[in-house]
């Protein structure tokens, strides 16, 4: 049987791109399908565009404690209109080369919706109609979007997507949820001058993580005037006149003039038709994949946020270029998730490599822990309350490191590099040998030498 193509990608964020591209450098031929911007959740509405705001409100810190260096500085005022011009540039540029990558690599883009179109074919809505196209190799690389649909009345809410187009910050916030995007949106909110309340089922937010990082990030919202609500998911939300009504139960309702509905992430997989390749997505909407990322259908695959496994861009490049070596590079690999690291972009942020201490034990091992907390040498100097904390843990029989975890200025940079180190299984003995780097925050990561305790096995 002839195809139009050897792959056609369904979706052009970080992981389709990624994997279209290497496909065409193994000499494939392919079609990318995208029906809103080139670039994806990642760069369009996303870490990038995250990661800019979470700037802007650094510098508020960096001009109040750039005061008690010495500065003399008018009293600071910050214009959202202004970063969101700003921001849209941004953008615009870094989808210009997003396409001139693919365009560079010989990859055709499909401007368009897609679905499955039965084995081996892909409808696109086109703005003149259908488009079927065939081809051997079917990906689908849809991401994800913001759940809305969580708590009665949510969706009348902002998402991240709406509130990264603001042109005006509200006064006050409401946030609902208690993961990487409630965090890191309450926390930029508060640095740029919006009271944020922020409400979360739990006794501590960012279920899954190291409870020393937990504990430290509510500290540091507290802190910056976040109003934390443990155990408090709003059980409806209703829109007035003047904003929403969260009904917290037993009669407690509160009003706020805008809120973030940041309950999580969905696949995006209900428009895709999968029925007609004979798929069905778990519950959640999640396609299925083997390590080979083939899902349940013969020559279709999937990467990327919309298997909701790891949901983090570089899991999907990575998934995107292993899949294409293996598919056409005749360099077949599996991409290893066991040790993937990951940071929540709070101000300070945190950052994560290897289990929590209670994954770590209930693994089975005898966990011993090292532990450092200082207030780093630039807050001591102009009476900064911000503390750092750091956390090794080492496997007390092999004395292999098994995780990181860090909170405090930098920590996404210096975790990064220890990944490598972690990676590569080094030892605790392999960090004591390390000379220190002084003055930084980074070299207590190697003069940790006793254990603050040793846990046992669960
Ligand atoms: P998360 O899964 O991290 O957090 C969702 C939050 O919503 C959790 O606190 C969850 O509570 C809560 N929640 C879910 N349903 C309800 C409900 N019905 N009522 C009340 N609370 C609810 O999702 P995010 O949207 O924050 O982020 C999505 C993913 O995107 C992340 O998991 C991450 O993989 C990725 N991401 C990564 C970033 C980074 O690398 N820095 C930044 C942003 C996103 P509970 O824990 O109790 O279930």
């Amino acid at each position: 049987m002839t195809f139009d193509y050897d792959l056609i990608t369904l979706g052009a964020g970080s992981g389709g791109v990624a994997a279209s591209r290497r496909a065409a450098l193994h000499g494939a031929r392919v079609a990318i399908v995208e029906g809103s911007r080139v670039g994806g959740t990642c760069v369009i509405r996303g870490c990038v565009p995250k990661k800019l705001l979470m700037y802007a409100a650094q510098f508020g810190d960096s001009m109040r404690e750039a005061r008690g260096y010495g500065w003399v500085l008018p009293e600071p005022r910050f214009d959202m209109a202004t970063w969101a011009a700003a921001k849209a540039a941004e953008t615009d540029r870094l989808e210009g080369i997003y396409r001139q990558m693919l365009q560079g690599s010989g990859v055709e883009v499909v401007a368009g919706w897609a679905r499955l179109d039965g084995p081996n074919r892909v409808a696109v809505a086109t703005d003149t109609g259908d488009r079927v196209l065939t081809a051997r190799h079917i990906l689908i690389a849809t991401g994800g979007a913001p759940v809305r649909d969580s708590i009665p009345g949510i969706e009348a809410c902002a998402t991240s997507d709406d509130l990264l187009d603001l042109q005006q910050l509200p006064e006050r916030a409401a946030v609902i949820g208690g993961g990487y995007i409630a965090l890191e949106f309450a926390s930029i909110l508060a640095r740029l001058g919006v009271k944020v309340s922020v409400f979360y089922r739990g006794e501590l937010p960012l279920r899954g993580f190291d409870t020393m990082l937990r504990t430290s990030v509510v500290a540091e919202l507290t802190a910056a005037g976040v109003q934390l609500h443990p155990g408090s998911a709003p059980q409806r939300v209703q829109r007035t006149s003047g904003g929403f009504l969260l009904s917290l139960g037993e009669d407690r309702v509160l009003e706020f003039p805008w809120v973030l509905n940041a309950t999580g992430r969905r696949p995006n997989t209900a428009q895709l038709n999968l029925a007609s390749a004979g798929l069905v997505p778990d519950a959640f909407g999640a396609l299925a994949v083997n390590a080979a990322l083939q899902t349940g259908a013969l020559d279709v695959y999937a990467i990327g946020d919309v298997t909701n496994r790891i949901n983090l861009t570089p899991v999907a490049i990575a998934e995107g270029r292993a899949l294409a070596d293996s598919l056409f590079g005749a360099k077949p690999h599996a991409v290893d998730l066991s040790r993937v690291a990951s940071a929540v972009f709070t101000l300070p942020p945190l950052a994560t490599v290897g289990p929590s201490e209670a994954q770590a034990v209930q693994a089975g091992l005898r966990v011993a822990v090292y532990e450092a907390d200082f207030r780093p040498m630039k807050q001591a100097f102009i009476g900064g309350t911000e503390r750092t904390r750091m956390k090794l843990l080492v496997d007390a029989d092999s004395q292999v490191v098994l995780a990181a975890h860090m909170v405090g200025a930098d920590a996404p940079e210096i975790v990064q590099s220890l990944a490598v180190a972690l990676s590569a299984g080094a030892t605790k003995a392999d960090f004591d040998r390390t000379i220190a780097m002084h003055p930084t925050a980074a070299e207590e990561f190697v003069l940790m030498r006793e254990p603050m305790r040793v846990l046992p096995a669960a």
